[in-house]
């Protein structure tokens, strides 16, 4: 789960990591009420779950509250990649004079978590990873010891920090490793984490993702999820509990287990297809999940085919081929159908749904190429 930049950075706020002290609006006129209560400048910055703002321009500095307001109402008419605006942050306005990247997230490889840092933060981030990343200086945390003084001193110094920033630079990181930790997160980042005019660090920017399994531990945190900010799917998918992510290609898959649902997804592109997306229904689906996830599938205006790929072990096949008949009188998809159903009961299952107009596969091979040429059709 993604979160905003102003519920990152309540949360920071919290573990003592300084943060500018602005609110979020849904309105032009609430924009305009909060910059003159902070008074002074203010920077004005859309709240969409994407990042890049900056350059798109949804991250305006403003003079006045007139100009505040007006900044609001441009940036809650725009579209960021794609997403509505619906809320903006007003901040007061920092001068900075260095921006600098922090950020923990998990090593998959090393097996632990790291705590990276680049002098050279900003929006152009990205740009520095990729052609001089000997920029970005990482230290591994080991999750049973936590992160050591040493460390966060190590990172000031590959950073050339200047001296006087390094105790309120360590106990950022500190903090910064406690949301990290406490939250369950995936990734705590702030970027830019500036030096102020002020000769003070501070938190301009903060973005969070929280680890999904981890969220029932967390139900403050799982109350500040913004649906309207998801991919209609994904939410859909999440109250029936399918594992859903929709992807860009055209090929509707729904398969039983993850790891056949990703082999599936592999096979299908081996013949030439992409598919729309991955969805595991899990084992023992019943009639009424196999329809919602059929309906999730269908809602994707993309999906030009659909493949069921389901291995009868704990699910039962007939269950799997109600379930797909019950959504079938439901939403009556105009696409084409590939489907192959093996193991328990799997002739109960052809059965039932010999008199629907799909075509039929026995192995998975089979299927993905029929499946690939009915989208291409
Ligand atoms: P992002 O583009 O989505 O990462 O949004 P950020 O919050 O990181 O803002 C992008 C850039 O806007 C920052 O790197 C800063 O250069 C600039 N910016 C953000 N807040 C302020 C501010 O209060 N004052 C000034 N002068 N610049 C700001
Ligand atoms: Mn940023």
């Amino acid at each position: 789960m993604k979160l905003h930049e102003y519920q990152s950075k309540q949360i920071f706020g919290r573990y003592g990591i300084p943060v500018p002290k602005g609110r979020v609006a849904a309105t032009a006129s609430e924009a305009r009420q909060i910059a003159e209560e902070l008074g002074g400048r203010v920077v004005v910055k859309s709240q969409v779950l994407v990042g890049g703002r900056g350059k798109a321009g949804g991250i305006r500095l403003a003079k006045t509250p007139k100009e505040a307001e007006d900044m609001a109402t441009q940036i809650l008419g725009m579209e960021i990649k794609g997403l509505p605006v619906r809320k903006v942050l007003v901040d007061p306005a920092a001068n900075i004079d260095q921006e600098i990247y922090l950020g923990i997230t998990n090593d998959r490889t090393a097996r632990r978590p790291v705590l990276m840092a680049s002098a050279a933060g900003g929006v152009d981030i990205e740009e520095v990873a990729r052609t001089t990343p000997e920029k970005i200086i990482k230290v591994h945390i080991d999750p049973l010891l936590g992160l050591r003084d040493y460390q966060a001193r190590d990172i000031a110094v590959g950073i050339d920090l200047p001296k006087q920033y390094w105790k309120q630079f360590g106990e950022i990181c500190h903090g910064l490793w406690q949301a990290y930790l406490e939250c369950d997160a995936t990734l705590a980042e702030i970027n830019p984490l500036v030096i102020l005019k002020e000769k003070q660090l501070a938190a301009l920017d903060g973005k969070m993702l929280l680890d999904d399994n981890a969220l029932f531990r967390h139900p403050e945190l799982a109350e500040m999820r913004d649906a309207d900010e998801e991919a209609p799917g994904e939410t859909e998918a999440r109250k029936y509990g399918l594992s859903f992510i929709k992807l860009d290609g055209n090929i509707g898959c729904m398969v039983n287990g993850a790891g056949l649902a990703m082999t599936t997804m592999d096979i299908v592109k081996l013949f030439g297809g992409e598919p729309a997306n991955f969805l595991d229904i899990g084992g023992g689906a019943s009639a009424d999940k196999v329809a919602a996830a059929l309906r999730i599938i269908l809602s994707d205006k993309n999906v030009k085919a659909i493949l069921f790929n389901v291995f009868g072990g704990i699910t039962r096949c007939d269950e799997v081929a109600r379930g797909i008949l019950t959504a079938l009188e439901e939403v009556k998809p105009q696409i084409p159908m590939v489907v192959r159903l093996v193991g328990t009961n799997a002739e109960e299952g052809r059965r039932l749904l010999a008199d629907a107009d799909m075509t039929t596969a026995e192995t998975l091979a089979d299927a993905a190429q029929k499946a690939v040429a009915a989208a291409k059709a």
